[in-house]
Order: C-alpha cells, then structure tokens, then sequence
C-alpha cells in the first residue's frame, strides 16, 4: 500500500492515482473506500491551500464516489458508473496539472474479479476419543456437554470412520498418563483432518517434553488429570463465547460529512458499530449516552479542536483512561506528538488505511476492555462481580420506571458438603455450569451478576412477577438434572432462589434485601425452591 502519511502533492496524487488503479483492477468495496478516503484528504489539503476550484473538484468527485459507496455486495460498480469516475478524476488531475505544470497518467482497464463472501458459524459438535478406562469420565463430560448444546461423537482411538461436519473441539482421553506412538500418529492424522477445530489432551502431564511432543503432533490445551472435567467444559464454553461478545462501540467526532460517512463504512464492515456528532460541544451527552470504547477524533473542528476536547476528557475521572485515537490531515511531527502529550492515545494521518484505521481500532478496544473487564467481572464465571452488579441494578431501577422489574437471589444448596466431597475444583465447576446455564436462558438485556461465592444476583426488566418467577423455576429445574462432572462420575446439584419486584419494592437496595429474606424462607422450607415475596 502506498504511504498513508503523505506530505507533497505528488505524494497524494500518487496515493489517489494507484487507490483508483486497484479498485478498476479488482473492484472491491475497500478499494472504494480507499480511493474515497484519498479524494477527501486531497479536498482537505486544497482547503487548506486556499485553492476553491481544486477544492470544488475534489468534492464534486467526492459526492459522486459517495453517491455510488453503497456495501460488498454493489462492487465492482457498474461498467458506466467506473466510466463516468474515470472522466471525472481525469478532469481533476487535469486541472491539478495546468495549474503547476506537470502530467497525470492513464490507466489500464482490466477485468473486474468479485471477491466471494463466506459466512463463518462456529460448529457445535465435539468429538470425543476416549479410552475405554475412562467410559466413566467420558460419559458425565458427554451429558455436561449436551446439555449445554453441543452434538457429541464418540471416535474410537485409531478408528477410520470419521463424523462428516468438522467439529469446534476434539477430546482425546488417553487411558494412561504418557502418550504412545500409536497415539500420536492417530492425533496427527485428525488435525490434518480438522485445521479449524481446537484439539484437547486429557492426560496428566507435568513436564513440558511430553507437552511440547503433544503440540506438535496437533494438540492445542494439554489439561492436567485433576482438574480436567471442569477445565474442558470452561475451555469449549469459551471457545463459543468468544464469538457472542458486545459489539465494539465507537464514538466519531468530526466535522467532515463525507469523512463520517467513509469511517463508518469502514469500521461497519469490521463489525464496529458507531455514532457520529459533528460538533464537539455535544461530546460529554454523546460519551454519557453512547458509552463508547474509543473515540475517533477529528484534529480541525469548528469552536474548539480535538485536542482541546481531549484534555477535558483526560480531568474526568470517567474517561480518563478511554482510548482517543486522532484522525486527522494533519501531517506535522512536532503537531503529532503534542497532541499525544495532551492525552490522545494514537495518531492517525488522513488519507487513512482502512485496513490500518480498523486494526488500530480494534486493539485498542481490545486492551481497553481487557482492563475494563477484570474491574467489573468476576474472574471464574465472567459475570459482573459484586460491585458491578450492585451499581447495574441501581440504573436499571432508575431506568425502569412504570415497566416491572423482578430481581432474583440465587444460592446453591448444601454446597459445603460438595466442596468438602469432590473437592473445590469441581465446586468451582459447579459455579461456572450454574452461571453458564443463566447465560444461556437469559437475554442479554437481564442483569446475572455473582453476588458472592455460590450466590448470584438476577434481575429481569419488562416482565411481570409471574412471568419471571415461571422463568426462574424453569432454570431450577433444569439446574437439578445438570450433571457435573467429576473424576468418578457426574454429581448433582441445587439451587433455591428468593424474588422481588419492582415497583412493588422501590429501590434497589430494598430490592436485593427483600429477594434475600425470600431466600431464606425458600432454604427454610426445604431448599430447591422459588420464594416470591408479594
Ligand atoms: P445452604 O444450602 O444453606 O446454602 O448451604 P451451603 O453449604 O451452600 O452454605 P453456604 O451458602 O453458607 O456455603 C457457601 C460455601 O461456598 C462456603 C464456601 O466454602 C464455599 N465457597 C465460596 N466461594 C467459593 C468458590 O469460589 N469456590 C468454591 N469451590 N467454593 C466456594
Ligand atoms: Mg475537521
Ligand atoms: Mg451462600
Ligand atoms: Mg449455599
């Protein structure tokens, strides 16, 4: 790709001269963008030269490139739609060239290639090796896993016929600790088979030979014997997690329509949603209302720049670590690096990669909610922690208003005795199965917070009393029949939940004192039940 950060006008007629040249060549939608991109930098750059008929032809092609943006699925553009672009881009460089004297080149038309679209779903079967000294293991990790969804094979080790649909994880369950020859040519032979899928080794190994032999034969995660059950179920639940995280939100502060428009489609594309405010006056409602994680921020704006801007942010304590990232024609160094002293935390150059703008973009989201993350979730399950929980609930009651709200207090019984029993590995398994199972069987607008060890917090908006009281139960039932697996077998266990409601209760911490008092009484009357108060 050409340079991003051009300085001269041949660096940016060069830049606008091959982006157009790739797209003619292979038509697809992110050439546009980035021959878009190239054409409204060179309108700035006009701009700030004071050069209005330059600036005028540059928007007139601009306008005309916007007017046939559309998505993937509308490039190449038609035949006479590249025409008329090609007049109008030579008409510009044309008129660039009179005016300082030097020429613009042709261009080769060649055919236009469509890029196919694949779309990408996750697998939900696993398949399952497992020697015959761990039929029992085997099974209680079987009935775990269908439980949660998934569709288990069962192979046998060296066996031929394979299943026909890929899967997202293969277990291997070796009957002793170390791995024989045998087995390894049969891993080999899988991974060849299943590129995509993430292979699991079961056996105790405690030095990293062993290990490292496994990984290059195909194994992704070698799990020690004691803790294995729990380990899988955690491993292959987050491999499908992965794929069902909140969409990354991004928050664009810019003055220039046709820019908006060309980083919105951009970052669309990635899957980043975004707003846009055009004025900078409107960011502290845009940040409270969006929650953003990154602003993109124009340097040139009308009343105040964005490095002005920035620094405000920078003294808020609720946004002094949100990643700001400037996007500007701005191509000065001394400029660059005084804006990032002033609190901005990367700098891009417009004309911009799209491909670059979206890489920065998302890892810096990335680390963002990594660290946002280990604040507000509780480590083992993922849910919000106690804290987050707490201050949640406080908005949603204050959002709630005359629609109902029913809030839940979860608490696994005797679970002492599962701890003292199996030991507090496969506790800790029981925890993580119970917060996967309201995961699943919750929208994602409830609140599922763990409010202490084996206790967790719900609250359901927008439904009546009976409505979410049916819900919880149904979770209570299905939690009873949940095998656990552990290294003799499956274990089961459950939960007693006491209920409250708004408005019936009026804030929230009446609410969760309330809902516990009906936990109690729920406990009281023989646990593996549902108390409402009413
Ligand atoms: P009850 O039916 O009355 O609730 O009986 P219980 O045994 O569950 O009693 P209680 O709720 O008071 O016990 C909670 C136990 O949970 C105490 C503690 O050892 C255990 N625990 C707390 N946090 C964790 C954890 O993160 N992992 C595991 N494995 N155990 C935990
Ligand atoms: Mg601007
Ligand atoms: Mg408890
Ligand atoms: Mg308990």
């Amino acid at each position: 790709m050409p340079t991003p950060s051009a300085n001269t006008i041949e660096d940016r007629l060069y830049v606008l001269r091959t982006r157009w040249e790739h797209y003619v060549a292979h038509g697809r939608f992110e050439q546009f963008i980035e021959f878009a991109v190239a054409v409204n930098s060179l309108a700035e750059y006009f701009n700030r030269l004071r050069l209005p008929g330059l600036v005028r032809l540059c928007e007139g092609l601009e306008n005309a490139a916007l007017a046939r943006l559309g998505d993937v699925s509308t490039h190449p553009i038609a035949m006479q739609d590249t025409a008329s672009l090609q007049r109008q881009l030579d008409t510009l460089l044309g008129s660039v060239a009179t005016s300082r004297s030097s020429g613009a080149n042709r261009r080769v038309q060649e055919p236009f290639v469509a890029a196919p679209e694949i779309d990408w779903i996750k697998p939900r079967s696993i398949w399952m090796i497992a020697a015959r000294e761990k039929r029992g293991m085997a099974d209680a990790l079987r009935r775990q896993l269908q439980f949660f969804g998934f569709k288990v094979y069962e192979i046998d080790w060296g066996g031929e016929h394979l299943p026909e649909d890929r899967p997202l994880a293969v277990l291997f369950i070796p009957a002793g600790d170390a791995a024989r020859p045998s087995e390894f040519k049969f891993i080999s032979a899988i991974r060849e088979s299943c590129q995509a899928s993430q292979l699991f080794y079961l056996g105790g190994q405690s030095a990293i030979e062993p290990i490292v032999d496994l990984m290059r034969a195909g194994i992704d995660v070698t799990v020690p014997s004691e803790d294995q059950p729990s380990m899988v179920l955690t491993c292959v639940l987050d491999l499908v997690q992965t794929n069902e995280q909140e969409q990354y939100r991004v928050l664009v502060v810019e003055d220039s329509r046709v820019a908006v428009a060309l980083i919105q489609r951009t970052l669309a594309q990635h899957g980043i949603d975004t707003r846009a405010i055009n004025d900078p006056g409107k960011l502290l409602d845009a940040l409270e209302f969006y929650r953003p994680d990154l602003v993109l921020m124009d340097m040139y704006m009308p009343r105040f720049n964005g490095v002005e801007a920035t620094r405000v942010l920078r003294q808020m304590t609720a946004y002094s670590s949100l990643p700001i990232v400037y996007l500007s024609g701005e191509s000065d160094v001394g400029m660059q690096v005084e804006a990032l002293r002033l609190g901005g935390d990367q700098f891009l150059i417009k004309p911009f990669n799209p491909v670059l703008l979206a890489a920065v973009v998302k890892t810096r989201i990335e680390r963002f909610r990594e660290t946002r993350r280990s604040t507000r979730l509780d480590g083992l399950t993922g849910l919000l922690n106690h804290t987050a929980a707490k201050s949640h609930l406080n908005a949603m009651v204050q959002d709630s208003d005359h629609r109902g709200l029913t809030v839940a207090m979860i608490d696994i019984d005797h679970f002492k005795s599962i701890n003292d029993t199996y030991g507090h590995p496969v506790g800790d398994q029981v925890i993580r199965s119970l917060a996967w199972l309201l995961k699943g069987r919750l929208r994602s607008i409830d609140l599922i917070g763990r409010y202490g060890g084996e206790e967790f917090m719900i609250a359901l908006p927008g439904i009546s009393l009976d409505q979410a009281s049916l819900v919880i139960d149904r979770i209570r039932a299905d939690f009873s029949g949940l095998p656990h697996a552990h290294p003799g077998g499956a274990l089961y266990a459950t939960f007693s939940a006491g209920v409250s409601s708004y408005p019936q209760v009026d804030t929230a911490a009446h609410l969760t004192e309330i809902a516990d008092q009906a936990l109690l009484q729920a406990k009281r009357l023989g646990r593996n039940r549902v108390e409402c108060h009413r």
